[in-house]
């Protein structure tokens, strides 16, 4: 791989690489962009097979972290950090410390938080080097679990998309599949229920298959999931579930969840518009927990700060929806072009007062 002919090619400004052999530290930090503000991000641990795998890795979530703070409105670039190691069996103290005086070497460039492997209690460790992380344990005077604010974010954009599709907002008795009952989930199904919407759910994970049954919620069988009858299909598990196999057999109006990089590619998203199934961009209304994490910097956290703006999601949501009508275009693609707007406007402040 040649990484700076993909940093020029995708916009990323920088890719740091750390080594502490003594505490079997093998690190990396990308930085895609600052325009709007530092670099923010979680860190990966994970047992990559090669030093390139790690480092596509942090450049492709670096550039979404971006998109993701940019769409959500936060004065906030996009960065990752990642450490090539199995977090079960070979995360230590001494490698996040390590990993900590790092972070803190890039002088506030990047701001570090939790994501696949790491935990808010790691952070606490990390903390001890650096004063640049968010997503501490509410315990340490932290933002805490992510995923109650994801949960609402997506919730909200659910509601903005019902607005567009019945012209009201209102999920009663709508009938919602959701694909995967994890954390997020829960959350999600928690504001459904009390607005009465009619569940299914399916997870291929006994005790979650458990949860949804003791919260009088029907499941199905994974694989049946996407032949549900419903009018909104919600994936909350995985990536790549939005493809040319799962989409024909959709029967929803909207497609509305949490999980990442739902649109297995660019194609899927045009699909779906074809289809006229209103497709909620999975950066646009699962930033809820970035939005919980970021209302930690600066100021002490403030619960009521971040609630207000993840319920913002409600109208960003709609903005894209629009931007779809209007242009013609599938919202994936509206998303990305609202992004790239405020990203182009905050350069040419900036540029304004460059000395020369
Ligand atoms: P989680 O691990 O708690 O839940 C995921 C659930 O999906 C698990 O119960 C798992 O058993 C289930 N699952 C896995 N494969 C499945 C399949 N084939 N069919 C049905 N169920 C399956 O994770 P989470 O924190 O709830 O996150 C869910 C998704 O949302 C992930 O894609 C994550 O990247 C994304 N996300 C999470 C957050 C957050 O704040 N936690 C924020 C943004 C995005």
């Amino acid at each position: 791989m040649d990484v700076l002919e993909y940093m020029g090619d995708w916009g990323h400004e920088q890719v740091t690489m750390f080594s502490d052999p003594a505490v079997g530290l093998k690190a990396v930090i990308a930085i895609h962009d600052t325009t709007l503000g530092p670099a923010c991000g979680g860190l990966r641990i994970w047992p990559y097979e090669n030093e390139e795998e790690a480092v596509r890795d942090a450049l492709r979530l670096s550039r979404a972290m971006t998109y993701k703070s940019a769409a959500a409105d936060l004065p906030l670039g996009g960065g990752k950090g990642v450490i090539i190691a199995d977090p079960h069996t070979q995360k230590t103290e001494a490698m996040l410390r390590s990993y900590g005086r790092f972070v803190e070497a890039l002088g506030g460039r990047y701001i570090t938080t939790t994501d696949v492997g790491s935990t808010g209690r790691d952070l606490e460790y990390v903390r001890l080097e650096t004063a640049h992380v968010v997503g501490l344990p509410t315990t340490a005077g932290g933002s805490g679990d992510t995923s109650i604010m994801t949960g609402l974010g997506i919730y909200m954009g659910m509601k903005a998309c019902a607005r567009r599709t019945w012209d009201s907002d209102s999920l009663a008795g709508k009938k919602i599949a959701i694909q995967g009952f994890g954390k997020v989930a829960f959350h999600l199904a928690h504001h459904l229920l009390k607005e009465d919407a009619d569940l299914v759910v399916a997870d291929v994970y006994s005790d979650a298959v458990d949860r949804a049954r003791d919260m009088g919620i029907k499941v199905v069988e994974p694989e049946k999931i996407y032949d549900a009858d419903c009018d909104i299909f919600s994936p909350c598990a995985l990536g790549g579930v939005l493809n040319r196999d799962t989409i024909p057999r959709l029967k929803c109006r909207i497609v509305a969840g949490g999980a990442n990089n739902q649109l297995a590619g660019d194609a899927d998203g045009e699909e779906l518009h074809r289809r006229g199934i209103l497709y909620a961009p999975d950066y646009i209304i699962n930033a809820g927990g970035i939005i919980n994490a970021s209302a930690e910097i600066g100021t002490p956290y403030n619960p009521d700060r971040a609630r207000e703006k993840t319920e913002r999601i409600y109208e960003i949501m709609g903005r894209v929806a629009q931007i779809s009508e209007n242009e013609e275009i599938p919202t994936s693609q509206a998303a990305d072009r609202m992004v790239k707007e405020r990203l182009e406007s905050v350069r040419s402040v900036k540029n304004l007062f460059r000395p020369h």
